[in-house]
């Protein structure tokens, strides 16, 4: 009897598996980093053949350490980076050029086009998104208008195209000898090509575009049993395992945290920050810069919808002190070094390497520092960088609060950032609420195991999962309203500096 489900992430900067036994606690895991490639100011490659050979690779490390087989696990899930965007053609399964990353800016002068014919929110009616640089749309179009084999290939009917979700499914379930192309809800909601209510693509907006339907995948639910195929037997689990889950992975966040009623939300700290409220079945369209997405679908049931708000650069920008300015060796260390000092000496960093994300858009945006002073040392700077975090996240609430006409009472935390006590402690500070983490505070791939466990009957449904949920620790505030205000208003000071600094 299989007892265990697998979910495998495939994040930003790595991949990982992870096998969860029936409490969704860990038996076994694997993980490896993936190369991140700049080949210019702004843009951001990966390797989809890498991202593919990784994924093997953690596979089979996770089911070794743990002792298992592939015939052990009931099901797979699968969770992603989402709008990072892969074509490749039908025929070899090769890529016609890296994966462009969902931070990558050089759809620019595309989405300005798009944006000075109809205006920035022209498709936000449609797909719930402004135009922005983020979503995968663009980049499709970006491969078909600067690769000509892809091209060519599209012409034909040969190109592929697909999110990191599609493309790990279609190398799972059997790659160029017949794997499934398809794409779940929450990953085709970014593509800023389907339409939020019929959950199919928009053929208007394609048109628009010039992007061709014979390369697009068959939208399905988040959480399906069988229909995507099993894994094969060559591949990497060495089994025939149902495939049965997919969810992006902010969405499988949510999921993993059993945030399954209106009014739920949680943040995720990682590469960049998201966090997402579930809204119910109905899309609601945001009036303060939030944007409307699907949190997922279960089978053929109605599919619940939320409110995101998505900030490009988080611990990121930890990574960017550790790899660039070469102040510590690992991401942890920052938090000795923040804790040095009090505050950060009335400096600020708003790190808008990507433009500026959620509630404001601003593609024209880079990062600044400011306030910066002769008493300012390297300790005030590790401290701006983890309450930039705090601060985005806050204009996120702000927002999110005034869209939904409640406030939040206390906020779900996950992600790799939140063993940093100092952050969550100053976050709690800066939204003057309770932040909560869980024990299992690897949510995004429980995410991805509840939905294939609940397609495959391994979990009988929500109320089970609920019972997993767990509390680890809760930060409260304890921060004077004065100094709060003050400090946000130097926050929102310093985001008007970075306007305007490219065209
Ligand atoms: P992702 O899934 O987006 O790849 P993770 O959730 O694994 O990201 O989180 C990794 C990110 O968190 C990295 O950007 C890293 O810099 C940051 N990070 C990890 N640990 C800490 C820490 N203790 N303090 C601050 N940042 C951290």
């Amino acid at each position: 009897m299989a007892k265990y489900v697998g979910a495998v992430d495939s994040g930003t900067t790595s991949s990982r598996f992870i096998i969860f036994d029936e409490r969704g606690r860990i038996v076994g895991q694997d993980q490896k980093e993936h190369r991140q490639i700049y080949p210019k100011p702004g843009w951001v490659e990966h390797d989809p053949m890498e991202i593919w050979r990784n994924t093997g690779e953690v596979i089979r490390g996770a089911l070794t350490k743990s002792g298992l087989k592939g015939s052990d696990l009931k099901a797979i899930g699968i969770t992603n980076q989402r709008e990072t965007t892969v074509v490749w053609d039908r025929c070899t399964g090769k890529p016609f050029h890296n994966a462009i990353v969902w931070q990558c800016t050089r759809t620019h002068d595309i989405c300005k086009g798009l944006t000075e014919e109809g205006g920035q929110d022209r498709f936000r009616e449609a797909t719930g998104l402004p135009v922005a640089t983020y979503f995968s749309g663009p980049k499709i179009r970006w491969i078909l208008d600067n690769v000509p084999e892809a091209k060519a290939a599209a012409e034909r009917g040969d190109a592929l195209f697909g999110t990191i979700e599609t493309w790990i499914i279609w190398w799972l379930t059997g790659g160029p000898k017949g794997g499934a192309h398809v794409t779940d809800v929450t990953n085709a909601s970014r593509t800023m090509l389907m339409d939020l209510k019929t959950l199919s693509w928009d053929e208007e907006i394609m048109r628009i575009l010039g992007v061709p339907m014979s390369g697009l995948a068959r939208i399905v639910p988040s959480s399906d049993e069988g229909t995507w195929g099993p894994t094969s037997e060559s591949g990497p689990l060495g089994a025939r395992v149902p495939v049965c889950g997919a969810v992006g992975d902010q969405q499988a966040a949510l999921v993993g945290q059993t945030c399954f009623a209106p009014g739920q939300a949680k943040n995720t700290y990682g590469t960049g920050c998201f966090l997402l409220m579930h809204t119910g079945h109905e899309p609601i369209q945001s009036r303060h810069g939030l944007i409307t997405t699907l949190a997922y679908q279960f089978s053929n049931r109605k599919p619940s919808y939320c409110l995101e708000g998505s900030i490009a650069i988080a611990g990121a920008l930890v990574q960017w002190l550790r790899d660039n300015l070469r102040m510590f060796d690992s991401a942890p260390e920052v938090e000795a070094l923040a804790a040095k000092v009090e505050d950060t000496g009335g400096s600020y960093i708003v790190p808008a390497f990507s433009g500026l994300y959620a509630p404001y858009w601003r593609p024209d945006a880079r990062g600044v520092m400011v306030g910066l002073t002769r008493y300012i040392n390297r300790n005030h700077i590790a401290r701006a960088v983890l309450e930039a975090t705090a601060y985005q996240t806050k204009d996120i609430v702000e927002a999110m609060n005034r869209d939904s006409g409640v406030e939040l009472k206390s906020l779900k935390a996950d992600g790799g950032m939140v063993y940093n006590e100092l952050l969550m402690q100053f976050q709690s500070d800066i939204l003057n609420v309770p932040v909560v983490r869980p024990k299992v505070a690897e949510t995004t791939c429980l995410g991805a195991a509840y939905a294939a466990g609940i397609a495959s009957g391994f979990w009988s449904g929500r109320e089970e999962l609920y019972n997993n949920w767990e509390e680890d620790r809760t930060w409260r505030p304890d921060m004077d309203e004065k100094v709060r205000a003050e400090k946000y208003a130097g926050w929102k000071k310093a985001v008007e500096r970075t306007y305007g600094w490219v065209e």
